[in-house]
């Protein structure tokens, strides 16, 4: 069963008033100007990031990052985060200032604060955080507002994590270790983009998505940003690049340079079987990360 499968049950379980589905949940405040964003991710050793090669400064910056991600994906400001840890026997003192270090120079240049926590031991270090941040009322970016003929657009290039993933060094590990939350490019996006989501499992199965949560196709018909080095299979396939995935109507004018990150169109949205993916003629499957792929 495929992680979008599980989701699904999932949903199905939830009821049909769930709102599961977008980067964050959207949650009401009666009285309240603004919506509060929430979002959850595991960081888990061996799955998310390797005792050998990231160190612990790293590890606490990419666990806060990822739920950063998400809150830029819905075009919201992050506020506060929870951490829960599960230490393992050789996460000693040191590992966790490290950790904790690396967590809060990412939250405060973000104005984050530590809000609260777990901590217990495991035979494995797992982590989670959850990120609670506020958009305007009503003005969330979603995943399922695209229409047909909307521009399809992704900000920066793609596959470079996913290639630093391979050879470790240079930019491209850089890229891995230190993904970039767009949580200004995500702002901006508001009022001007009608879909917006995070590229944290790779294009090809996040646009899958964004396309099943609008009701639409996609057609890919121009070239991709593609990272310096890094293969097209990289650039459509490849997770945690982090970067945001939008769409905008066709006569909307966006900027091919912001803020000296490129926003660059790949594509259309078309009417059509829903989460079907056109790439130049050949039908795209959904090939990015899923943790439950092999199982
Ligand atoms: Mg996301």
């Amino acid at each position: 069963m495929t992680e979008l499968k599980k989701i699904e049950m999932i949903r199905r379980l939830a009821g049909p008033a769930s709102p599961i589905g977008d980067d964050c949940a959207v949650l009401e405040w009666p009285g309240s100007r603004e919506d509060f964003l929430v979002t959850t991710d595991l960081f888990l050793e061996d799955v998310h990031f390797l005792r050998r090669t990231h160190g612990p400064a790293d590890a606490g910056r990419k666990a806060l990052a990822r739920g950063l991600s998400d809150i830029a994906a819905m075009g919201g400001t992050p506020r506060w985060c929870f951490v829960s840890l599960a230490l393992a026997a050789w996460a000693d003192e040191k590992w966790l200032r490290g950790f904790y270090a690396g967590l809060l120079a990412l939250a405060r240049r973000n104005g984050v604060e530590l809000a609260g926590g777990d901590l217990a031991r495991d035979r494995r270090l797992a982590c989670d955080v959850t990120v609670i941040g506020s958009v305007p009322r009503g003005k969330a970016l979603r995943r399922s507002g695209a229409k047909a003929g909307d521009g399809i657009y992704v900000s920066g290039v793609l596959g470079g994590s996913s290639l630093g993933l391979l050879n470790r060094r240079g930019k491209e590990w850089k890229r891995h270790l230190h993904p970039e939350p767009r949580l200004e490019l995500g702002r901006y996006l508001r009022g001007k983009a009608t879909a917006c989501m995070d590229l944290s499992d790779g294009l090809s199965i996040d646009l899958h998505r964004l396309c099943v949560e609008s009701g639409l196709a996609a057609v890919l018909d121009r070239p991709l940003p593609v990272f310096h080095g890094a293969g097209l299979d990289q650039a459509l396939h490849g997770g945690e690049d982090y970067e945001l995935l939008f769409t905008a109507p066709s006569g909307k004018r966006i900027p091919a340079l912001w803020g000296g990150l490129p926003l660059t169109r790949i594509g259309t949205m078309e009417s059509g079987k829903a989460g079907a993916i056109d790439f130049f003629g050949q039908k795209l499957k959904p090939k990015g990360y899923d943790h439950f792929q092999q199982l």
